[in-house]
């Protein structure tokens, strides 16, 4: 067959440089790009850039119409993701995903064979996509033994695909496969890590946010709302005779009525903002963005009573037949010359007096000192 020769010698004309040189040149440039290649894998900003570098650096540099990397699904029987570069203009566009009994791509992946066919003309399987294409070159692209889908060379030169040029575009497929692998391996990581965190923010026994997570919250509230203005307001709840119930019924079921305070406080964060916390032992914590003290007394009024409601077994207890709790709550207007300790130590003086004053109770106390208010 012969050579179609879209190419005119001028600037910016794709494979130029390659038409223009003899073999060892030709063979020097091919070098050259493999190392490009291996460079553009592993600057790319996720696993589609770094493919898309990949193809558009062939397309660029060698006379190729088009460039593509067509990737498999887990399964391996549909191919589910292209990247290419050139000019395609299938008749019929192939709609994501398609099977592997489709096309000399799909051949490819069907025998874990490379393709070389010379003339696209006399293949049965050839997708027409260019009509100056004349020679093809598929390549499997594989990760230890798996087949992760193929790199897919169409020229406008039918001797361009000697064994030189095939051997190079064979490493290609090897340098894909990799970037491949670690894109899968950092998405992996990623998941991993973002779990992590989840954890690392979550208390064990409740499920609820952990000690860290409510330091975390309340340090960004505190900063947001020192500067942007706006009430932020916070309920220290403490199960009564928490030690009686423990040492009377035994520690787990001492862990239920915990995990049902926790579910109850949990319940009260209604707001996106809101935050329930386990503060540590069996003390709770709501911190409510946006609250001022009157509304957070009658929030913690409601806590209170949903606690009573949920006649938690306590025969030990010297307030009630079942499980109460105190709740010191305190709320404030972040200012530059307040921190979010006074907050927290506000709350625990209006615990403190709740605790004194009876227990079953709720206080609310302001961060400037005037006395607790029940
Ligand atoms: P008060 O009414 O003054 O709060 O009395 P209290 O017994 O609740 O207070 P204290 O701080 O003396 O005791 C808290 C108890 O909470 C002690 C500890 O055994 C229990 N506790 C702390 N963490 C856990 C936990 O994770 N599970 C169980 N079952 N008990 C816990
Ligand atoms: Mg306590
Ligand atoms: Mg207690």
């Amino acid at each position: 067959m012969a050579n179609a020769e879209p190419y005119t010698a001028g600037a910016g004309v794709p494979g130029e440089s390659w038409i223009e040189r003899d073999a060892p040149a030709r063979g020097a440039m091919l070098a050259e790009i493999l190392a490009q290649v291996s460079r553009e894998a592993l600057q790319g900003e996720g696993l589609d850039d770094v493919l898309q570098r990949i193809v558009e650096c062939l397309r660029r540099r060698l006379p190729v119409a088009i460039a593509s990397i067509i990737l498999l699904d887990q399964g391996g029987a549909h191919f589910n993701r292209e990247v290419y570069a050139g000019d395609l203009s299938l008749a019929q566009p192939m709609e994501l995903p398609w099977s592997v009994n489709v096309g000399a791509a799909g051949r490819c992946a069907r025998t874990g064979q490379a393709q070389l066919i010379a003339d696209v003309a006399a293949d049965v399987d050839y997708v027409p996509g260019n009509a100056a294409v004349c020679a093809e070159y598929i390549v499997p692209i594989r990760h230890r033994q798996r087949l992760l889908g193929v790199l897919n060379i169409e020229s406008t030169h039918a001797d361009f695909f000697d064994a030189h040029a095939c051997a190079v575009f064979d490493a290609i497929a090897e340098q894909v496969a990799g970037a491949i692998h670690l894109a899968r391996i950092a998405a992996e990581l990623e998941t991993a890590n973002a779990r992590l965190r989840e954890l690392s923010l979550r208390d064990g026994l409740t499920g609820i946010a952990n000690r860290r997570c409510f330091d975390e919250r309340l340090a960004a509230n505190w900063a947001l709302l020192a500067r942007e203005g706006g009430w932020l307001a916070l309920l220290m709840v403490d199960a009564d005779c928490f030690k009686d119930l423990n040492d009377a019924c035994g520690h787990l079921h001492g862990d239920d009525c915990l995990r049902e305070l926790a579910r109850i406080c949990a319940g009260l964060a209604v707001r996106e903002s809101d935050l329930a916390a386990r503060y540590g032992g069996e003390e709770l914590v709501l911190l409510l963005p946006g609250c001022e003290l009157a509304d957070a007394q009658r929030i913690g009024e409601t806590l209170r009573a949903r606690v009573l409601e949920a006649a938690l077994h306590h025969p030990a207890s010297a307030v009630a037949a079942q499980v109460t709790v105190s709740i010191g709550v305190s709320a404030v207007r972040p200012r530059r010359d307040l921190r979010s300790e006074d907050l927290i130590a506000a709350a625990d003086r209006a615990l403190y007096a709740a605790k004194r004053g009876g227990r079953n109770r709720v206080v609310g106390c302001a961060v400037d000192g005037s006395p607790p208010v029940a």
